[in-house]
């Protein structure tokens, strides 16, 4: 682990000469603190006289390319708005969306947010069941999906509407037809500018400790997701952006299409699904320069070898990955294959990004931590009590709400646990605060493990397992055991052309042992084929821990 030294009072000159109000005003031309997401994310940038510049490149998935200028997208989604006020559509109105990435989608999230509605991804790999617990909750008034999803909306509690790319089909007759809303007379009005607690985006959290919770994003988000591509991504207007999270995800939508869009940039989009092969021609076809990934697509590019030598070729200025730690030695290698350094960012569906590694603040960088808080978010670290603990101890991460002029999270929509207290929005995450002001994620607060009286933070020991060239990927959970409490257990999951065995699981043991600590490496491997993930790629430790559980019981 390299810390650096002389990072902090540049951070803090650095900060003081940012303003976040400066953020806000750029948004809304109007300088009277109401906003459109529309607006801010097109409209404005046409009347700029940039609406030539393209907003949209897409490969689909034949392989064939199109593109949507922002003056394009003004136009289109113009027309479709006028066809959701037609049908009554109008303020507060959720619109859900289950397209692949493609132009329609970019075209239904402007439209909606045209006319002042919510805008509710539905991610296209949910089953009927997914699709209902986030319809019947958010009370949807229309739906706009294709022919390959149209049947997961039938025999719903309650199915909206639905507008049809494709058009109807005789087993749904009564769908109406996309390519006739894009001919409906364009809105005429202009879009009606909101209070910033008015919401734009109906979001849902991924699941990945139980049932997904209903965020409302606010228009105020709009600000925190400008300052992250401003600083985090250094989105630069002569990039090539990709950001290959899908939009049925906040790091999706937040971070490949408003936050580029807010700043006048172009974004990628590809329709296929993952595959390395597919990702490294992607970049090269494209010659992307500023890229974003979860930690899962890294440590599958990393494990197909496809990338070791992809500096060569690639013409990459900066990487960036969130939403699941991100092992030290992927970054290693990132910056080692694809020849740029990867910035870890870290963020939440309720608030965005708040603690990153910036471009901007390269001398920051410190390898395995995930940054500094975000300008415009004060960031403390709470014991049992909710009191902030010096640097070098583990507690809960909490943004300090009234020192955060950025934070725009509220509160769940639905019946959730209230996560604030005492003037902190608590993240249910552990970290541990350096000497150098950079955070270092431990883990989830359920995930952290009690061996022997010491807690154990899985991040680290994942870190150093995945240090073995053996392992493609890996997750550390606590087993219950009589003498220690628990002892730390590793699902490893090997790459290519390795085999499992008891010398293979005893060397990792001791290499963990030797480079991490002796009361911190797993006493007990168990190689799988794959880990549980969410359908957005995150490893789901609480369905390993539940099994180290049964198993434990079943081998006393
Ligand atoms: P749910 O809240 O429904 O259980 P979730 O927390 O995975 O699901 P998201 O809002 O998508 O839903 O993810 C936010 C969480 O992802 C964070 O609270 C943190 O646990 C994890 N995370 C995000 N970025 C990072 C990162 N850079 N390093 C470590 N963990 C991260
Ligand atoms: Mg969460």
């Amino acid at each position: 682990m390299t810390a650096t030294s002389q990072s902090l009072p540049d951070y803090h000159h650095y900060l003081d000469n940012f303003s976040v109000h400066s953020v806000i005003a750029r948004l809304d031309d109007h300088r009277d603190g109401l906003l459109n997401a529309f607006e801010a994310c097109c409209g404005r940038h046409v009347r700029a006289g940039r609406g030539d510049v393209l907003a949209l490149v897409q490969e689909d998935s034949q392989g064939d390319m199109h593109t949507l200028s922002y003056a394009e997208l003004d136009e289109q989604s113009a027309k479709l708005a006028g066809w959701f006020q037609s049908q009554g559509l109008g303020i507060g109105d959720r619109i859900a969306c289950m397209l692949p990435r493609s132009p329609q989608l970019l075209i239904a999230v402007l439209a909606t947010w045209r006319i002042g509605a919510v805008y509710q991804p539905l991610f296209t790999a949910f089953g009927p069941d997914a699709v209902d617990y986030r319809l019947g909750r958010a009370g949807t008034k229309l739906v706009i999906t294709d022919h390959a999803n149209r049947y997961k909306f039938d025999g719903l509690s309650q199915c909206p509407p639905v507008l049809a790319v494709g058009g109807a089909t005789s087993e749904h007759a009564g769908d109406q037809d996309w390519q006739a809303a894009l001919t409906h007379t364009s809105m005429s009005d202009k879009p009606p500018r909101l209070a910033p607690e008015a919401p734009f985006l109906q979001m849902f959290t991924s699941g990945t400790v139980g049932k997904p919770k209903g965020v409302a994003v606010p228009l105020a988000g709009m600000t925190a997701f400008a300052i992250y591509m401003e600083l985090a991504i250094d989105l630069r207007n002569d990039d090539r952006f990709w950001n290959m999270a899908d939009p049925g995800w906040a790091y999706g939508l937040y971070y490949a299409i408003a936050g580029p869009l807010l700043l006048g940039v172009t974004t990628h989009f590809c329709e296929a699904g993952f595959s390395a092969e597919g990702a490294l021609a992607f970049m090269k076809r494209h010659h992307i320069t500023n890229f974003a990934a979860a930690p899962t697509a890294y440590r599958l590019m990393k494990a197909s070898g496809l990338f070791d030598d992809a500096h060569e070729t690639l013409e990459l200025r900066a990487a960036s990955s969130a939403g699941e730690p991100l092992n030290t030695e992927v970054v290693t290698w990132v910056e080692k294959s694809l020849g740029c350094p990867v910035m870890d960012h870290y963020g939440q569906t309720e608030t965005g990004m708040t603690c990153n590694n910036h471009h901007a603040l390269d001398h920051l960088k410190h390898v395995g931590a995930m940054g500094v808080p975000m300008p415009g978010y004060r960031l403390a670290v709470l014991d049992a009590e909710y009191k902030e603990l010096p640097a070098g101890e583990p507690g809960v991460l909490a943004v300090d709400i009234k020192n955060s002029p950025a934070h725009f999270f509220q509160g769940y929509t639905w019946q959730e646990k209230n996560p604030f207290v005492e003037g902190y929005y608590l993240t249910g995450d552990v970290v541990i605060r350096n000497e150098d002001g950079t955070f270092q994620f431990a883990g989830r607060d359920d995930d952290i493990i009690t061996t022997a009286g010491y807690r154990v933070g899985p991040t680290d020991v994942e870190n150093s397992v995945m240090t073995h060239p053996a392992v493609a990927e890996s997750a550390a959970v606590g087993q219950p055991d009589e003498i220690r409490g628990e002892v730390i257990k590793s699902y490893i999951v090997l790459r290519e052309g390795y085999e499992a065995s008891d010398e293979l699981a005893d060397e990792i043991k001791q290499r963990v042992r030797e480079r991490l600590s002796t009361h911190a490496f797993p006493r007990i491997i168990e190689f799988v084929d794959e880990l549980p993930k969410t359908p957005s790629g995150k490893i789901q430790r609480f369905k390993l821990r539940a099994q180290a559980v049964e198993e434990a019981k079943a081998s006393q």
